[in-house]
């Protein structure tokens, strides 16, 4: 056996740790988990590499083997590696990532009396004052009950000895300062596979009492006289009375482990009349699974040209093969009406993965996956690092999406990590969409991807007509500054005496973009970020909708004490009430975060639309990802070019991608649709193309400025972000960092900044950034590497210096 082992644990740094293997423990393996010493905790890493070379410091012995088996296959470390090199990620935390089990390993810690505390005890108790001071006189007894529960000497858990003497967090650290009690870490694994627990009747001997006969009583009407004991709580008798029961030895408990199952469902075979377009994809796409060949292409379909029939197909034939298909969708897209439909094309071989499961569930999955059970998963973002073996097939859908980057630690883009994958695993990636992100188009015109295209809509829909309705005319001719212009207020009442129903997108929500004193000009401010508080109506209160800051709307101007304070700019929940001015029999509903909480909402919002339950539907960005609702036959678009005029070179990108999308919605069923797009921007080609539905056209002027300004995909672009709750941290910090950069050879790589970051200051963190572009990835990520080597040695704190390779987000 090795000797040694290195192990990525989860914590911020770029290095794995050496590890002693004690000489009793069971073998490690490179993928596996073990539990490691670090620092003064215990930590859960995954090993990296068993060798004899011996550290030239003294190593740490391994606490604890948890997998006899790796975890993480030698693909997925692979991988992995790849993540942290590439996004310049410590590796523990990208395994960690990857890895959905930390249900598995729990955080306790326990307590002990030190020698010092048992003398204070002692002392306390001969002189019979106990610890009382006149001061705090609760405080000093709750100190004098932890050190009497600890006076044995055993250790006690956290949780346990606060329940047992009543001691708050305060008392225990005010205890640990004085040295009178130590902590100790006692994290450790459980199983994490459920269990549910039942009753069963055993035999009835002697006499029974009203409540115990009552819980017999049941256990008989039941099937094989058991129930779970969850039923059993839901009697009407006392908890003790069960208790009672199996110590007479008249009932038993058994446990047994959760069937996350709908078991006995077969896969279904798929019926679709394609149309020649579709079969020419599909056919493509089976043959490349067919070679065993990393094969990358793009289905660029325009929307309702039925893409997902096309996946779902392809993932079917791969399933036929007994081989595996992973399939990423963006994070609102994965309904459960789409999860019941999937379990019937794919039966029990499917497994889900949203952001909604416990986890405790997610590492069911993630084992009935390991284990071969399932041979398809559908799953958000993090569904890239799913476990499944012989992988034929990846399908993005919605790749443009922005949800499938990951703005946290690690900083990965499970779309690019998708391409990655497939490419270890010589297998076929598609990536689809109606509106692909430059980059990805651009790797199609260039050949790497092969391009599959969909120009028309099934059935032979036609794409609806886009009127685009100048907003700053509209001003002149009314001289009013109405949110909705007289022409889709026309268009919308028309739609509605037909029986139609209406969309209409207006990409903020809130009442009131911002509060504004008319004496001193300020605006209401977050008091954690550089930013307006929003106005809600209904709760009356203004929110900041980046740390969810709330404070009630006020009546005088915060600042200056003034009474005129206006009420500004139009959101969803301000845009609903004036429909509901305008059209007040008709049924409206929002769709937004303030409405829609979580997956359910959002699906009861769609199941109502499709019910004919709602006529007219307003909402945020939401209602323009691929809902198809066949009887919206008009779709407005108020005041979604705003973000044109962000400091963002995407802004175009985007806005072209949002118009599109939400012009997709209309005319999904027999009667075409309509579209009308309110703009102060008339002329921008965003509006222009988008109006136009020409993707092409949009596609070759962006991409021409893309390579005017050096932008992707002619350039890597990587932002660093340096924050701290201090501002003179973050400014001496970012300072530092800018010296380096500028006294250091950066051949080939643009370095701009320190400059403010767009908010500066963001829940209660002040942020200075840096923006770097460069043709050449391996010189931009050299650069970074070394700054962050330049960071540490200035004592930068490296949560405090944020790297962000192929940034989507600037702000
Ligand atoms: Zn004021
Ligand atoms: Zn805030």
């Amino acid at each position: 056996m090795p000797q040694f082992c290195d192990v990525a644990v989860p914590v911020p740094l770029d290095a794995v740790f050496t590890y002693r293997i004690p000489e009793d423990s069971p073998e490690p393996v490179i993928g596996g988990r073990v539990i490691v010493p670090f620092r003064e905790k215990r930590l859960c890493g995954v090993v990296t590499e068993l060798h004899d070379r011996e550290p030239s410091f003294t190593t740490r012995r391994l606490s604890q083997v948890l997998d006899s088996t790796p975890a993480l296959t030698p693909e997925l470390m692979q991988l992995g590696r790849w993540i942290a090199q590439y996004y310049i990620a410590p590796v523990g935390e990208v395994l960690r990532t990857m890895l959905p089990l930390s249900a598995e390993f729990r955080r306790v810690i326990g307590y002990r009396i030190t020698d010092k505390g048992a003398t204070a005890l002692h002392a306390a108790a001969t002189s019979g004052s106990s610890l009382r001071s006149q001061k705090e006189p609760e405080h000093q007894d709750l100190e004098y009950a932890v050190l009497n529960r600890l006076s044995d000497g055993e250790i006690v858990r956290e949780a346990t000895l606060r329940s047992a003497t009543g001691a708050t967090k305060s008392v225990l650290q005010s205890l640990l300062r004085k040295k009178w009690i130590a902590r100790e870490d006692l994290s450790d694994v459980r199983d994490a596979s459920r269990t549910v627990e039942f009753a069963r009747l055993k035999e009835v001997s002697g006499k029974l009492n009203a409540n115990q006969q009552t819980i017999v009583d049941y256990l008989r009407s039941q099937e094989e006289q058991r129930a779970p004991i969850e039923a059993l709580r839901q009697l009407a008798v006392p908890r003790t009375t069960l208790q009672t029961l199996v110590r007479r030895g008249i009932v038993e408990l058994i446990k047994e482990a959760a069937d996350f199952h709908v078991s006995g469902l077969k896969p279904r075979k798929l019926e679709f009349l394609f149309t020649p377009a579709q079969k020419a994809a599909l056919n493509a796409i089976s043959h490349a699974v067919g070679e065993c060949k990393f094969a990358p292409m793009l289905l660029h379909g325009v929307t309702g040209s039925g893409k997902t029939a096309v996946y779902l197909s392809a993932m079917q034939a791969v399933l036929a093969k007994g081989r595996s298909a992973l399939l990423l969708v963006p994070e609102i897209g994965l309904t459960p009406a789409m999860a019941a439909d999937l379990h019937q094309i794919f039966g029990d071989e499917v497994a889900i993965l949203h952001s909604s499961l416990s986890q405790d569930e997610r590492a069911e999955q993630w084992k009935c996956i390991r284990n071969g059970e399932s041979h398809i998963v559908v799953g958000t973002r993090s569904a890239i690092f799913a476990p499944l073996p012989d992988l034929a097939l990846i399908v993005v859908d919605e790749e443009h999406d922005h949800s499938y980057k990951q703005e946290e630690m690690p900083r990965y883009h499970a779309r690019d990590v998708a391409v990655m994958r497939a490419k270890m695993c010589d297998a076929t990636v598609v990536l689809g969409s109606a509106t692909p992100s430059l980059e990805t188009y651009h790797n199609a015109v260039q050949g790497k991807y092969r391009l599959l295209e969909l120009p028309e809509r099934i059935e032979k829909r036609p794409l609806p007509e886009v009127e685009v309705l100048d907003m700053r005319e509209e001003f002149q001719r009314t001289k009013k500054d109405e949110v909705l212009s007289r022409k889709l207020v026309a268009e919308i009442g028309e739609r509605l005496s037909r029986g139609e129903q209406v969309m209409v997108l207006l990409n903020r929500r809130g009442y009131s973009a911002f509060v504004l004193c008319r004496e001193c000009g300020e605006s209401v401010q977050c008091k954690n970020c550089a930013i307006s508080m929003t106005y809600h109506k209904r709760e009356h209160r203004l929110v900041c909708h980046y740390c969810g800051y709330m404070r009630p709307a006020p009546k005088t101007c915060p600042k200056c004490g003034s009474e005129y304070v206006q009420y500004l700019g139009t959101g969803s929940e301000k845009l609903e009430h004036i429909l509901h001015g305008l059209f007040p029999q008709a049924r409206i509903a929002r769709l937004d975060r303030d409405t829609v909480r979580g997956r359910e909402d959002f699906e009861r919002m769609l199941t109502a639309l499709q019910a004919g339950e709602i006529d007219l539907l307003v909402g945020t960005q939401m209602i323009a990802k691929g809902h198809d609702v066949a009887n919206v036959t008009l779709v407005g678009v108020v005041g979604s070019d705003a973000a044109l005029s962000f400091p963002d070179f995407r802004a175009a990108e985007r806005t072209f991608q949002l118009l599109t999308q939400v012009a997709g919605r209309a005319g999904r069923g027999d009667t075409p649709g309509k579209v009308v797009l309110q703009t102060f921007f008339p002329d921008h080609y965003a509006i222009q193309f988008a109006a136009a539905h020409d993707y092409h056209g949009f596609y070759e002027k962006e991409i021409r400025f893309r390579s005017w300004m050096h932008y992707p995909p002619f350039n890597a672009v990587s932002n660093v972000l340096v924050r701290s709750h201090k501002l003179e941290e973050a400014l001496a910090w970012s300072g530092i960092l800018g010296r380096w950069f500028q006294s250091t050879k950066r051949e080939g790589v643009r370095v701009m900044g320190p400059a403010a970051a767009a908010i500066v200051k963001l829940k209660t963190e002040y942020r200075y950034h840096f923006l770097l572009k460069s043709p050449s990835r391996e010189r931009m990520n050299s650069l970074l590497r070394a700054m962050l080597e330049h960071a540490d040695k200035q004592k930068i704190p490296r949560n405090n210096v944020v790297v962000d390779v192929d940034a989507l987000s600037l702000i």
